[in-house]
C-alpha cells in the first residue's frame, strides 16, 4: 500500500484512538512510554521517568493535531507569522500543555490512580530558559496567543545549548552558575535534520559577470556553518491549532574537516567542529545593554539566515513565486536582533534570485514589520562598521546601499539639512564608525511599534522622531499583554477555581469575561473565599522562601513583591532605601503602629553590570541586618530569592499582596510583570511609565497606588537643572537612610563596600531615586492604611482582576493580526 492510499478515514481511525484524551487510553499510553521509551518498569522508574514518560504521552496527543495543523495551513496556503526573536523565554511546558488540552485534572485523577502526584512530575521539568527576561518571555506568551486565536505561525529563534546562568548566592553576593537544561534531553523537541540549511560567515565579496551576461556579486565566505531545526509543537487553549517553535542549533559541516585531517591535525579539525557549534552554545546574558561581541552578532544572522530558507523552502513546497514572498509571510522582529533579517532578504533576492533592486525592496519593506523595546539610548544595538565587515562583507555593502537610496529621500525630504542626514542613517559617523541596527529595522520595515502607549508616544516624539517626521503612517502601539492560560489557569489554580465557580471558564479564551467578577467585589462570602486563597497561596510561597533561603515569613504579613531584572532603571534601590526608612522608624520608636510587612526581591543582574550586583548585595546585607533583629521579629523581613524564573515567577505572582512597579517614567517601555501581578489579584504601587499607565486606567485609581513625577515632570526636572545631594539633604527620612548605609551599618562597618550606591545617588542619581523618594514614602502609608482595611483591600483586588482582560496577549495579538499582520485565523479540523 503506497503512503497515498492511506486514506483520511485510516488515519483517523487510527490516529484518533492511539492518541485518545480518555483515561484509560492516556494510562495505557504512559506505561508504554515508561516501558518503550523509558526503557523502565514501576519498581526502578525515578520521577524523572515518569516525568518524560508523561511528557511523550502529552507530546503524542500534540502531534496529532499538529499534523492535523500542518495539512489545514497547507490546504489553505495560508498567510503566515514568522515571529522572529533571539529569545523565546518558554518556561515549562508540560503544565501548560494539560491546561491547553483541557485535560489537567483528568491527568491528575490518572497519574494518581497509578500512585504518584502529578506535582511532583511536573516538578522535573528542567525550565528551557532562552531568554533573558521581559523581551524572551513576550515572545513566550505570543506564540501561545498566536495558537490559540488559530493564526498561522511560526516562531523562529535559538537553541542554545545553556540558558540564561542560573543564579545562587554566595555571601550574599550573585554567582552565575551554567544552565544545563538539556542534561536529561528535551522531549517537546523533534530535530529536523532534513530541513537543514547552510550559513555562511567572514569572507570577502567579488563581482563577476554571468552567462546571461548580468552584473553580478559572490560572496565567498570564510566559513559556513550548519543550522539545524529542532521543532516544538505549540498547541492553542481548548483549539486544535498547534503551531511550531523552530529553533536552529548551530553544527559543523562536517564532523571533521577531512583536509586539516589528512594532513595529521586530529585537534585542530575537531577544534574547527567545536568552533562552529559554539554558535548556539550560549545565550548572552545582557539586558538592556548590548556588547558589540562578534559572535553575538554571528548568532544574530544564523538564526535569521536559517530562518529566512526555511521560508523559501515552504514557499517554494507550495509552488508560490519569489514575488510573492511578503504575500505569504509576515515577518515580526522582536527587537533589534533580527533585523539583519531587513539585509539578507534583499541579499537572497537581489544576489540569488538576481531581482532588481527596487522590486527586492518593495518585497522586503513589505515584509517586515519591527517591534521597538526600549527607551535606553545604550540599549539600541549597533555594530563597529570593522567588526561587522569581518562577519558580514556582503550585508555591509547591501546596508551601505539601502543607505544611499534611503538619504537620498532623506535629502529630499529635509531639504538642505544635513543635521538630519547625520542624524537618519544607518551608519553612525560621529566617532568610530558603527552600523545602527534600530535604523536598519526603522527602513526596512512597513511598521513600527512600541510596547505601550507612552512608550509608543516617546518613540515618536525622541528615539524614534526623525523617522516619525519621515513616516508618519509606519509607526503603531500595541501594548503588552500575558497569556492567561499560564499566568493565571496554570500559575493560580485555587483563584482558577474560584473563578470557574463563579463566572465559568470562558475567561480563559477571553479575559474580558473576568469583568463579570464586579459583581461580587463587595460580596462578603466572595470576599471571604478571595482571601482565603490569598493566603493560602501566600502560605505555599512562605514554604518555597523558606525552602530556598531558610528564611521564615509571616503569612499574615503583608508581600510587597519586586520580582524582574535587576536594573538601576527598574530601581530597585529606591525599594530598598524604603526598606531601611520603615526599619529605622521601628528602631527609633519600637512601639510604633507599623503594618508587619514581608519584602520579596528576586531577580538576576548581569554579570557585567557592576551596580546591579551590587544592589544583590545591599539587599541581602539589609535582610542580614533586619531579619535577625530581635526588636522588628514577626514585623519586617527582606528576603533575597535566588533565580528568578518563569517557574519561580509562576510560584511568586500569585502570592503577591503588593507589586512594585516603580522605574523612572520614561524608562521601562511597557513591563509585563506589572499585568501578571494584577491578573492575580495583587494591588500595584507603581509610577506612571510603560503599562503602569494603562492598569492604572482600567483598574481605576482609586484601586492603584501611584506616585512620582510623569516622564514630562522627568524632563522638566532635568532641565531645570537636578541636584540630588540637596534633595537627600532637604528630607531627614531620607538623609537618615543613606547615613545608615554609609556609615556601615550593612556591611559590619565596611564604609567602603556601599559607596558607590552611596556616591551615586548623591552625586548623579541618574534614575531619580532622591526626586521620587517622598512621593514613594507617602504612597506606601497609603498602601498600608488600605490593607488595614481588609473589606476595601479585598475589593481592589478583586476589582483589578476583574479589570485586567485587556492584558491577554490574546488582545495583543488580535491587534498585530489586524492591524499590522492582515492575518486572519485558519480553523482546523483533526484529521
Ligand atoms: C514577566 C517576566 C519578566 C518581566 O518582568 P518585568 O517586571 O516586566 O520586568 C522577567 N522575567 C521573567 C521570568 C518573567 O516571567
Amino acid at each position: 500500500m503506497s503512503p497515498t492510499e492511506l486514506s483520511a478515514d485510516l488515519v483517523h481511525t487510527i490516529e484518533s484512538d492511539r492518541t485518545s484524551l480518555s483515561k484509560d487510553s492516556f494510562k495505557r499510553a504512559f506505561l508504554d512510554n515508561l516501558f518503550y521509551t523509558q526503557g523502565k518498569f514501576l519498581q526502578v522508574a525515578t520521577h524523572m521517568d515518569y516525568y518524560l514518560a508523561l511528557a511523550y504521552t502529552v507530546r503524542d496527543r500534540l502531534l496529532y493535531r499538529w499534523v492535523s495543523t500542518a495539512t489545514a495551513y497547507t490546504d489553505h496556503a495560508s498567510r503566515t507569522v514568522s515571529y522572529l526573536s533571539a529569545e523565546f523565554l518558554m518556561g515549562p511546558s508540560l503544565g501548560n500543555n494539560l491546561i491547553n488540552l483541557g485535560i489537567l485534572e483528568e491527568v491528575r485523577q490518572a497519574i494518581a490512580e497509578l500512585g504518584l502526584d502529578l506535582n511532583d512530575l511536573l516538578d522535573q521539568e528542567a525550565e528551557p530558559g532562552l531568554g533573558n527576561g521581559g523581551l524572551g518571555r513576550l515572545a513566550a506568551c505570543f506564540i501561545d496567543s498566536l495558537a490559540t486565536l488559530e493564526l498561522p505561525a511560526l516562531g523562529y529563534g535559538i537553541r542554545y545549548e545553556h540558558g540564561i546562568f542560573y543564579q545562587t548566592l554566595r555571601d550574599g553576593w550573585q554567582v552565575e552558575n551554567t544552565d544545563n537544561w538539556l542534561r536529561y534531553g528535551n522531549p517537546w523537541e523533534i530535530r529536523r535534520p532534513e530541513w537543514s540549511v547552510e550559513v555562511k560567515l567572514g569572507g570577502y565579496t567579488e563581482t563577476y559577470t554571468d552567462a546571461e551576461d548580468r552584473h553580478r556579486v559572490r560572496w565567498v565566505p570564510a566559513k559556513t556553518v550548519v543550522g539545524v531545526p529542532f521543532d516544538s509543537p505549540i498547541l492553542g487553549y481548548r483549539v486544535n491549532t498547534a503551531n511550531t517553535l523552530r529553533l536552529w542549533s548551530a553544527e559543523a559541516t562536517q564532523s571533521f574537516d577531512f583536509e586539516i585531517f589528512n594532513r595529521g591535525d586530529y585537534m585542530g579539525a575537531v577544534n574547527k567542529k567545536v568552533t562552529s557549534e559554539n554558535l548556539s552554545k550560549i545565550l548572552y546574558p545582557n539586558d538592556e545593554t548590548p556588547q558589540g561581541k562578534e559572535l553575538r552578532l554571528e548568532q544574530q544572522y544564523f538564526f535569521v539566515a536559517c530562518s529566512l530558507q526555511d521560508m523559501f523552502r515552504i514557499l517554494q513546497g507550495q509552488g508560490v513565486s519569489i514575488e510573492r514572498f511578503h504575500e505569504k509571510f509576515a515577518v515580526q522582529l522582536n527587537d533589534t536582533h533580527p533585523a539583519i533579517g531587513v539585509a539578507e532578504l534583499m541579499r537572497i533576492l537581489v544576489d540569488d534570485y538576481v531581482l532588481p533592486w527596487n522590486d527586492a525592496w518593495s518585497i522586503t519593506t513589505r515584509t517586515f514589520g519591527y517591534t521597538n523595546h526600549t527607551l535606553l539610548p545604550e540599549a539600541l544595538e549597533r555594530w563597529p562598521l570593522e567588526l561587522f565587515r569581518r562577519v558580514l562583507p556582503r550585508h555591509l555593502e547591501i546596508i551601505f546601499e539601502i543607505n544611499d537610496r534611503f538619504l537620498h529621500d532623506v535629502r529630499i525630504a529635509f531639504l538642505g539639512d544635513d543635521a538630519k542626514v547625520r542624524a537618519l542613517s544607518l551608519i553612525d559617523e560621529s566617532g568610530e564608525r558603527y552600523v545602527r541596527m534600530a535604523h536598519l529595522a526603522s527602513v526596512g520595515s512597513h511598521a513600527i511599534n512600541g510596547v505601550a502607549t507612552l512608550h509608543s508616544e516617546l518613540l515618536k516624539k525622541d528615539v524614534l522622531a526623525d523617522f516619525h517626521a519621515l513616516w508618519p503612517h509606519k509607526f503603531y502601539s500595541v501594548t503588552n499583554g500575558v497569556t492567561p492560560r499560564r499566568w493565571l489557569a496554570l500559575a493560580n489554580p485555587r483563584l482558577s477555581e474560584l473563578l470557574h465557580d463563579t463566572i465559568g471558564d470562558g475567561w480563559i479564551r477571553d479575559l474580558d469575561r473576568l469583568r463579570e467578577l464586579e459583581a461580587y467585589a463587595d460580596d462578603p462570602a466572595f470576599g471571604a473565599r478571595w482571601r482565603e486563597i490569598k493566603r493560602a497561596n501566600k502560605v505555599q510561597l512562605a514554604e518555597l522562601i523558606a525552602k530556598r533561603t531558610g528564611i521564615e515569613v509571616n503569612p499574615d504579613s503583608l508581600f510587597d513583591v519586586q520580582v524582574k531584572r535587576i536594573h538601576e532603571y527598574k530601581r530597585q534601590h529606591l525599594a530598598v532605601l524604603q526598606v531601611i526608612a520603615m526599619y529605622h522608624r521601628l528602631k527609633s520608636n519600637p512601639s510604633a503602629e507599623i503594618l508587619p510587612r514581608t519584602f520579596l526581591f528576586s531577580g538576576k543582574a548581569a554579570p557585567g553590570y557592576f551596580m546591579a550586583k551590587l544592589m544583590i548585595r545591599l539587599i541581602t546585607a539589609v535582610g542580614d541586618v533586619i531579619n535577625y533583629d530581635p526588636e522588628v521579629r514577626g514585623r519586617l523581613k527582606v528576603v533575597f530569592m535566588p533565580n528568578f524564573s518563569v517557574t519561580t515567577g509562576q510560584r511568586i505572582y500569585p502570592g503577591a499582596d503588593l507589586s512594585e512597579q516603580i522605574s523612572l517614567a520614561g524608562k521601562e517601555a511597557s513591563g509585563t510583570g506589572n499585568m501578571k501581578f494584577a491578573m492575580n489579584g495583587a494591588l500595584t504601587i507603581g509610577t506612571m511609565d510603560g503599562a503602569n499607565i494603562e492598569i492604572c486606567e482600567e483598574v481605576g485609581a482609586e484601586n492603584f497606588f501611584t506616585f512620582g513625577m510623569t516622564a514630562e515632570e522627568v524632563d522638566a526636572r532635568r532641565r531645570a537643572g537636578y541636584d540630588p545631594r540637596a534633595v537627600v539633604e532637604s528630607n531627614p527620612e531620607l538623609y537618615a537612610v543613606v547615613e545608615l548605609i554609609r556609615n556601615g551599618l550593612f556591611s559590619r562597618g565596611d564604609t567602603e563596600l556601599f559607596r558607590p550606591i552611596v556616591d551615586h545617588l548623591l552625586t548623579h542619581d541618574t534614575y531619580m531615586l532622591a526626586a521620587d523618594y517622598a512621593s514613594y514614602s507617602a504612597c506606601q502609608y497609603e498602601v498600608d492604611e488600605a490593607y488595614r482595611d481588609v473589606a476595601r483591600w479585598t475589593r481592589m483586588s478583586v476589582l483589578n482582576v476583574a479589570r485586567s482582560g485587556r492584558f491577554s496577549s490574546d488582545r495583543s495579538i488580535d491587534e498585530y493580526a489586524g492591524k499590522i499582520w492582515k492575518i486572519s485565523p485558519v480553523s482546523v479540523p483533526l484529521l
